[in-house]
């Protein structure tokens, strides 16, 4: 038999149907509205290339270097000819064209055609999404669109990362969903439970005609938050949908119209459809017993689910039928657009009132927790900082990060999103709002507050008191990745702290694109120049070899980016002995970096011998970077004294940082050399280019890393590097955002360092972004 109805399929005939194909079946089984269809089944392909004898010289062809781009697109043309070119038997059109009249009711069906792979099991997570999907489809086409399914198993995409997985393309098998289209007046999805807290609050994104438009993120969607419990309505926003999807009917194809004005702004689900749409996320999540990501269409009155996948980033994916894996990026993006109302309305959605917060920063580390304030001024005994205890201070000093480690939480006064408390916290694991103005005077000792390092505010009482979960950093909220994206451009991670370097290594991360050493001295709490003074060099270089050689173990043979110091001179006078540090008015344009590296030779020297002794040990894994570098001379002068304590330029892999406009603007001499790599501190690029302090709250809101001023100092960079052979990479915080990776990626970055709790979206991103170009390359 060439096909299945959708009611007589079940999970369990995955390997018949492929992923899709087996959870509209068991959905349908279960007696939720799907619109009615049939698939036709792997078995079906199978035959059709064995029986034609196409099998062997399929397979053979896709033996190729999949970074030959000429080749891969030589394996795709291939395919589609032996694919396209070859006759469906006669049997087999018979039986898909009979089933397909039978959905008719008299009149040609308009059906979607949608691939269905069996290899759901396959690494790479996105794998499944990556084949067509045909809409609107009539008879005419029909047997020629079940075909093209067919040969989009062996799209360019797909053969690359088949080929860079090792994943036989004999043993991936595909089914055809052909389906009853539904000419949705009204579509979207819906969320059983909170996408990222897995409360029981059903989300409901709806916008006007078909779904695609929401799925693809083309309009902003009304939102609908409802208990599903009581199945009241807690919270509406209507959005200005400026266009729908629908289908022409003239040429069956879907095109993009605008909304007609008095519908823009309207609300498009009545309250009956909610609690319809609710009766249903009810009965699929209790179905499958894991929360669901639904998308559904409402057609003259009757509500369809066209699709439901488990939420992969509450818990596990379960592995049921229904697991299409790039529902983790979907989810994340639709609820990406959930969020975007902004802070306050997302405090109503949890159920808890704005009106409670009562003190704002921003979200400097992940995680909601309760705690007991502990107000903590410079010259408090951090021992009174007890375990469960939240620290709340001006600013966080390197000589508390064994409080803060036994802290649940962090609240300061200043700092921003690069400020020591935020790396550091970030680094920990430990939720942290930084830069709220006030907490020390506004917040009093002893009392319970719950703080949210997401969104950055600061609530009375405890979590426990309102009914809600409290949730640890990331890796409580988000599953492991099972296994990370390949992606073509490294994704590292940045480390400062020695103590974080399991949980760094942990992410999967392909090595450290920054080592910060100043966090390690300034937590011996007294300047370098005393520190030596008191125990002796050799004393002080054991101290930095032990910090970084913790990392450089921790991630062999993965390269760590270690960097010489830099910090301020602020930071340096909080330290013992630094009552003899310069008093600056603007330390960030002081005495910093390789400045007083090469003014501070003796220092300097004690540093580069660390990096010497770990090489003589074996950790080849570690990369030297100079921070804050103007021009050739500075690089040069640093490279003497590396040589002259026996590093070999030649042999290590070292680099500089690209933090000044100077910098950017002289990469070409810089590469003369000799780096291996430059690395765009956009922290200190971005304050410099645009003459904005990254510690000053008054102009935070200038302080903008994807301004095209710094955006053009980079790209050029890159250009530049790319035609002389040296690595880019980022390790300024803008490297844990998506728009600036979405942007190195697209200008041919070597690597990008990002947070901690950042590397997993990162990963994702960038492999997003690099699929996009390969498929803009193909179209
Ligand atoms: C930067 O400037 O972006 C950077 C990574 O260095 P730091 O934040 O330590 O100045
Ligand atoms: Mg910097």
């Amino acid at each position: 038999m060439a096909v299945l109805w959708l009611d007589d399929v079940t999970a369990d005939d995955l390997d018949t149907v492929g992923g899709k194909g087996a959870s509209l079946g068991e959905l349908t089984g279960a007696g939720l509205p799907v619109p009615p269809g049939f698939v036709v089944t792997a078995g079906t392909y199978r035959t059709f290339i064995e029986e034609a004898g196409i099998d062997e010289e399929l397979f053979a062809a896709m033996d190729i270097d999949p970074e030959d781009s000429a080749a891969l697109r030589a394996a795709e043309e291939t395919a589609r000819d032996l694919i396209l070119g070859t006759e469906l038997p006669e049997s087999v059109r018979e039986e898909i064209l009979e089933a397909y009249r039978t959905m008719g009711d008299g009149d040609e069906a308009f059906v979607a055609v949608r691939s269905s792979a069996t290899a759901e099991d396959l690494p790479d997570a996105s794998f499944a999404g990556q084949q067509e999907t045909f809409l609107n489809v009539r008879e005419e086409a029909l047997l020629e669109r079940v075909k093209e399914c067919w040969a989009s198993l062996f799209s360019q995409r797909a053969i690359y990362y088949r080929q860079r997985q090792g994943f036989p393309h004999s043993e991936v098998d595909i089914a055809v969903v052909v389906q009853r289209m539904v000419d949705a007046e009204k579509s979207g999805v819906m969320f059983t439970s909170h996408p990222s807290t897995g409360e029981p609050e059903i989300i409901i994104e709806a916008a006007w005609g078909l779904g695609e438009a929401v799925v693809s993120g083309s309009v902003s969607p009304d939102n609908y938050v409802v208990d599903r419990e009581t199945a009241a309505v807690d919270e509406v926003t209507v959005a200005d949908k400026k266009l729908l999807m629908e289908k022409d009917a003239e040429t069956g194809e879907t095109v993009e119209r605008e909304v007609p004005e008095e519908k823009r702004e309207a609300r498009v689900l009545t309250d009956d459809e909610i609690e319809r749409l609710v009766e249903l996320g009810r009965q699929v999540e209790d179905h499958y017993g894991t929360p669901q990501d639904v998308e559904w269409a409402i057609y003259e009155g009757e509500v369809y689910m066209l699709q439901s996948r488990p939420i992969t980033t509450i818990a596990d994916s379960t592995g049921d039928a229904g697991t299409t894996p790039s529902s983790t990026e979907r989810a994340a993006a639709t609820n990406g657009g959930v969020d975007a109302d902004g802070a306050g309305s997302n405090a109503n959605a949890t159920g808890t009132g704005d009106d409670e917060v009562i003190l704002r920063g921003l979200g400097a580390s992940p995680g909601i927790v309760s705690g007991e304030v502990r107000i903590v001024t410079k010259l408090d005994h951090l021992d009174q900082v007890g375990e469960g205890d939240l620290i709340v201070t001006e600013m966080t000093m390197p000589d508390m990060v064994p409080a803060m480690k036994r802290a649940v939480g962090i609240v300061t006064d200043e700092g921003g999103m690069t400020s020591h408390a935020a790396i550091v916290s970030r680094e920990l694991g430990v939720p942290a709002v930084v830069g709220t103005g006030s907490a020390t005077t506004a917040l009093s000792d002893g009392q319970v507050v719950t703080i949210d390092g997401d969104k950055g505010t600061i609530r009375l009482g405890s979590a426990e008191e309102r009914g809600e979960e409290e949730h640890e950093p990331v890796e409580a909220v988000r599953p492991e990745t099972p296994v990370k994206p390949m992606t073509a451009t490294e994704v590292k991670v940045n480390v400062s702290i020695p103590e974080a370097a399991e949980r760094a290594a942990a992410t999967g991360a392909d090595g450290v694109g920054l080592l910060r050493i100043e966090h390690m001295v300034l937590s011996l709490g007294v300047t370098p120049e005393k520190y030596i003074a008191d125990n002796g060099a050799d004393a002080y270089v054991e101290e930095l070899v032990e910090g970084i050689r913790e990392v450089a173990e921790e991630f062999y043979p993965r390269p760590v980016r270690a960097r010489t110091l830099d910090a301020p001179t602020d930071e340096f006078r909080e330290l013992e002995g630094g009552e003899s540090e310069p008093d600056e008015h603007n330390p960030m344009m002081g005495w910093r970096g390789i400045r007083r590296s090469l003014d501070k030779t003796d220092v300097f020297r004690q540093e580069l011998r660390a990096f010497a002794r770990l090489y003589e040990m074996g950790y080849d894994n570690v990369e030297l970077m100079l921070p804050l570098v103007n021009d050739a001379a500075d690089v040069e002068a640093a490279k003497q004294h590396m040589e002259a304590v026996g590093i070999d330029t030649e042999k290590r892999r070292w680099g500089v940082m690209i933090e000044t406009p100077a910098s950017a603007l002289a990469i070409e001499e810089l590469a003369d050399c000799g780096i291996d790599f430059a690395s765009f501190g956009t922290n200190d690029l971005t304050q410099y280019t645009l003459a904005v302090d990254r510690n000053n709250g008054n102009v935070a809101d200038r302080f903008d890393e994807l301004h095209p001023a710094v955006l053009s100092l980079i790209g050029d960079v890159i250009e530049t590097c790319r035609e002389l052979d040296v690595d880019t990479s980022i390790c300024g915080q803008a490297g844990s955002k998506p728009d600036m990776v979405d942007f190195l990626v697209e200008r041919g970055v070597t690597s990008i360092s990002a947070n901690i709790d950042a590397v997993r979206d990162v990963q994702h991103e960038v492999k997003r972004t690099e699929q996009k170009l390969i498929l803009d390359d193909v179209r």
